[in-house]
């Protein structure tokens, strides 16, 4: 094996959904550097693993990395695991990898379970882009400042929680994202209870609050984009309609724009969308 950093992805619940690359690089490294061994260990013993472990979390991270580092100059290859799924996904091991890769060493990502990939395999969005937020912050006030920021972000929105944070985390999603948007609850993937459930962003809190395990557990939640906004107020969009009832799109957004003052691509885009829909004259 080329000395290098591995970063392994191992499994959100099911163990069986561990990789065949995972297994064999796990057993081929001449350690493992993992978030907690208590947690890490038996898995690994499981899989054959018996290798030596370096516990590398937060309060060790520099002194762990030096020893990473120090391994793999000597030729050999270290295997990075966290407690469940890819490192680096809302998962110490980022600032590791940094450090090895600015010391001049190979990081090798071996991919496998996320429970972010594996929500979003289920989520059932279009395509368009998708904004991965991880935990929400755990105070209401930075929460609801965060949700805020997000709800003007025109992507689907991926957030990571916790059970004992989940019906207020959802009451405010539900409060400060627009009702237009649809949510999935994806809780214990992988696992004996995994629950996966659609439904309008409001009806989220009742649906929690119907049944006390749907409160259990890990839980992704995948909020889909807002619906697109014209982003004209109602005097612009007033302009526009009149002028487009008489002239071709270019045109009609051209003008639009000279009269308002306004950007002429906003008034261009929202021409065409109306043509779309039927509103108006097929001219272009
Ligand atoms: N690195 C991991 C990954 O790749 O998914 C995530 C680690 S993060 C510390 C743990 C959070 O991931 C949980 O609080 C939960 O939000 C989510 N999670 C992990 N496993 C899950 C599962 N089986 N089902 C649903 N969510 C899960």
């Amino acid at each position: 094996m080329t000395p290098a950093l591995y970063v392994v992805a191992t499994p959100i619940g099911n163990r069986e959904d561990v990789t065949q690359r995972a297994i064999a690089v796990l057993r081929a490294a001449s350690a493992v550097a993992c978030e907690d061994t208590r947690h890490s260990r038996p898995f690994l013993e499981g899989l054959g693993v018996a290798v030596p472990l370096i516990p590398l979390h937060e309060h060790n991270e520099r002194r762990a990395v030096d020893r990473v580092i120090a391994l793999i100059g000597e030729g050999k290859s270290v295997a990075l695991v966290s407690d469940a799924g890819t490192p680096g996904i809302s998962d110490p091991g980022g600032r590791a990898v940094a450090a090895v890769r600015a010391a001049g060493i190979p990081v090798i990502p071996i991919p496998g379970p996320s429970a972010l990939s594996a929500a979003l395999s289920v989520a059932g969005l279009a395509d368009g882009p998708v904004l991965f937020a991880g935990f929400l912050p755990a105070r209401p006030g930075a929460r609801q400042a965060e949700i805020r920021r997000l709800a003007a972000v025109p992507a689907a929105l991926v957030f990571y929680e916790a059970p004992h944070r989940i019906e207020e985390a959802v009451a405010d999603l539900i409060a400060l994202l627009e009702p237009d948007r649809t949510l999935l609850v994806a809780r214990e993937l992988t696992k004996v209870f995994e629950e996966i459930a659609s439904m309008p962003l409001p009806a989220g809190a009742a649906w929690l609050a119907a049944d006390a395990n749907r409160r259990r557990g890990e839980f992704v939640l995948v909020v889909s984009a807002p619906p697109p906004r014209t982003g004209l107020d109602a005097e612009a969009e007033r302009v526009l309609r009149l002028l487009l009832a008489e002239l071709p799109v270019k045109t009609a957004a051209r003008l639009a724009a000279e009269l308002t003052g306004r950007p002429r691509n906003e008034f261009y885009a929202r021409a065409l969308a109306l043509k779309a829909d039927g509103d108006g004259p097929d001219r272009r």
